[in-house]
């Protein structure tokens, strides 16, 4: 192997802030040392520009232009500047609708600005979405088949917490699901994780917001949800492992 190729990936951590980590730009370094396949999320498009430069030479680390749902409240006037912006990013995240109690006041502009972000999507296409869509996974989906068709752009569900018959109507849609440490401790998303179809299984930390032993998690522990998650399905661990990685491998080769 010369230096100019990057080592085959060993685990997949498809949504992780590293911008909200202090060691930011050492994050980087150590997903590339110990190859793991990242998607670093942003939530403002304000980060954009420093999040690609600091990402620019990563062999491992892939960077998503966002506008959190969480933010839309004092954000919205950030809009014009993700369109300005998206041109120049494949992926897209953190983007979507929580219509939890903290930001429902919020969600008719939630929704104003997903749909914008939809629409531009499926005009520039091949782009990669990873979406949030906490207690809205009904009104997420709907947007999606409204406003992004499959073959405009990939979708990636994270944290997904709706119900198994969200997930088939998710999987018909041709959406992934990537799944953290926290979703596993649930016995109840267990069970809905267990019914997911395999070929859309990824995985993410969702860091620093989840926290494991009381400190942020970072991108390498996803191995032990990978180890979870082969429990959970009953296959083996490096199974589980090619199986996470190859994955990504499909969602992420243009259709041409
Ligand atoms: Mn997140």
């Amino acid at each position: 192997m010369t230096l100019s190729q990057p080592a085959r990936p060993r685990l997949v951590d498809f949504h992780c802030h590293l911008d909200l980590y202090p060691d930011h730009a050492a994050l980087i370094r150590e997903c590339d040392r110990e190859a793991v396949e990242t998607l670093a999320v942003t939530t403002t498009p304000k980060a954009w520009p420093r999040n690609r430069d600091l990402a620019k030479t990563s062999t491992h680390v892939r960077v998503a232009l966002g506008l959190h749902p969480q933010l839309v409240a004092e954000r919205e006037a950030e809009l014009p500047l993700f369109e300005r912006y998206l041109s120049e990013a494949r992926y897209v995240g953190e983007v979507g609708l929580d219509a939890g109690p903290r930001f429902y006041r919020s969600f008719e502009a939630q929704e104003r600005v997903f749909a914008r972000v939809l629409a531009a999507c499926a005009e520039q296409g091949d782009k990669i979405l990873t979406l949030h869509s906490v207690r809205a996974v009904g009104k997420v989906l709907g947007h999606l088949e409204r406003g992004l068709p499959p073959d405009r752009g990939r979708v990636i569900l994270h944290w997904f917490t709706g119900t198994a018959a969200e997930a088939r109507r998710a999987s018909e849609r041709g959406c992934y699901f990537s799944i953290n440490s926290e979703m596993l401790r649930s016995p109840k998303h267990r069970q809905l994780v267990a019914g997911l179809p395999l070929d859309r299984l990824l995985t993410e930390t969702d860091g620093p917001f989840v926290e494991v032993g009381g400190r942020p998690v970072r991108p390498s522990a996803v191995a032990q949800t990978v180890a979870d998650l082969a429990t959970l399905r009953g296959e083996p661990v490096d199974a589980m492992a090619s199986l996470i990685v190859a994955n990504l491998r499909v969602l992420v080769t243009p259709v041409t």
